[in-house]
């Protein structure tokens, strides 16, 4: 995140939704997807604790979120 968040299209603070930064979506989509390599790192098993937190429905909509984003990536 930058500057360039105040002026940008997308909110930065919002990972679900039309203006939702595609980068909140695309971050957790990654962990996710890469879970299994990635969970036992100590440098970023922290992410994982945090992804464990957030609630079945809301991570489902934010997968969601980036797949949408990635299906769409020529118009972002
Ligand atoms: S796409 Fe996201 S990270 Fe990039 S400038 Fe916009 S709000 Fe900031």
């Amino acid at each position: 995140m930058s500057h360039y968040c105040q002026t940008c299209y997308y909110n930065k603070k919002l990972k679900t939704g039309e203006k939702a930064c595609p980068f909140n979506s695309f971050y957790w989509n990654f962990y996710s997807q890469n879970q299994e390599k990635l969970e036992k790192n100590p440098r970023i098993g922290m992410a994982y604790r945090t992804w464990a937190k957030i609630k079945t429905e809301t991570k489902t909509e934010i997968l969601e979120q980036a797949e949408k984003y990635l299906k769409n990536i020529d118009s972002l």
